[in-house]
């Protein structure tokens, strides 16, 4: 529900890998220029993030959005691809390739190895993924960010999304493929008949997690996969019912503008559950609190203004402002647009 003058002490942000990752690093850039209505350096923020593309490779767990928001957010990330360590060399993918181990289409860089050796021991110590993620974030975190942000796994379950695709020889005329080998080989260039969060239904929330969203002041949907990075977080038992049930406003920035996502594949995935590939549809699609849904307003890009009206109609506060994120500043423009939209008056 929309409040008067928020002051932000607590932000809980819902993300995914890129797109989320980016949008945390121009919402804390706005937090400690001031750009952000009602922030302050002192915000604390909290990051949920998807965990259902984790998967094993090589004896190894892997967490890529985990990882993505850890190397962002710890200025360790590869700035032009969006995601993997910065200055990174590919010795052990090449000598693996030397000795035939398959899948050789999933690449590890050697400095990010050593994260997931990390994290790989951890866990088969008996810590859960919360506990590595805190241990992981001790190095990337903690030094640039003190105890302002914290960054959470949505669940320490495990939950894999799987993607159905047509294959003509299989008896079924499908088959079934972990969301990486959709991404990384088959690149998204065929469509995806259907997605299926696999483990989901028996998964709960990982410490902390329904706490953060019913203890903000505002809880953040970020230009992140509507189905794949979002969906999944919000599909863990008991999450959505929290962002419904959330005392503080909640707002979304659409990952969609004009008619497609910026990068990634949400095109493909919106099709496979029969959402239009629209901002206006993906905001229905998340629905208004006031029937159902999670949102109490949602920000589209300037260029798709005409469908304010229609967000409207469904109970959405909506607003059109610029929403390419290609700089911190432009990024931080994009939060304080969110914030005031869910504002009654100015901070
Ligand atoms: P992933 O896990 O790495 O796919 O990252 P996310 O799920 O967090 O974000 C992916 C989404 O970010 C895609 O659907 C993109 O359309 C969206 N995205 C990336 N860059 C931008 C941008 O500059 N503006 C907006 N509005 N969306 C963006
Ligand atoms: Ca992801």
């Amino acid at each position: 529900m929309p409040s008067s003058a928020l002051t932000l002490r607590r932000i809980t942000v819902l993300s995914g890998g890129v797109g989320g990752a980016r949008f945390l690093q121009g919402l804390l850039h706005g937090l400690r220029s001031g750009a952000v209505p009602g922030g302050s350096p002192d915000t604390r923020v909290t990051v949920v993030a998807n965990t259902a593309d984790d998967w094993w490779i090589h004896g190894l767990k892997v967490c890529p959005d985990l990882d993505t928001v850890m190397y962002t957010l710890g200025e360790g990330i590869d700035v032009e691809r969006g995601w993997g360590r910065r200055d990174e060399t590919w010795s052990a993918r090449t000598e693996l390739e030397a000795y035939g181990v398959e899948p050789t289409w999933f690449g590890l860089g050697d400095r990010d190895i050593a994260t997931h050796l990390v994290r790989t021991q951890m866990l088969e110590a008996g810590y859960t993924l919360s506990q590595v993620t805190e241990a992981l974030c001790r190095r990337w975190l903690t030094p640039l960010h003190g105890e302002t942000v914290r960054l959470l796994p949505m669940t320490d379950d495990r939950v894999e999304t799987h993607v159905a695709v047509a294959d003509p020889d299989s008896p079924s005329g499908r088959r079934v493929v972990h969301f990486q080998e959709y991404w990384v080989r088959l690149r998204a260039a065929v469509p995806a008949e259907a997605v299926l969060a696999v483990g989901q239904d028996s998964a709960t929330p990982a410490r902390g997690v329904l706490e953060a969203i019913g203890e903000a002041d505002l809880v953040v949907l970020p230009p992140s996969n509507p189905v794949v990075s979002v969906g999944t977080i919000l599909g863990v038992p008991g999450i959505r019912d929290a962002v419904r049930a959330a005392p503080a406003p909640v707002v979304g920035l659409s990952p969609i503008v004009g008619s497609s996502h910026v990068h990634g594949m949400a095109a493909q995935m919106l099709t496979s559950i029969g959402v239009e590939v629209s901002a206006g549809a993906v905001g229905a699609h998340y629905g208004a609190r006031t029937s159902g849904g999670v949102l109490d307003g949602w920000l589209v890009d300037e260029r798709d203004a005409g469908q304010l009206t229609g967000l409207e109609r469904v109970g959405l506060r909506a607003a059109a402002v610029p929403l390419m994120m290609s700089g911190h500043d432009a990024t931080a423009a994009m939060a304080a647009a969110a914030v005031s939209l869910v504002t009654d008056g100015p901070a």
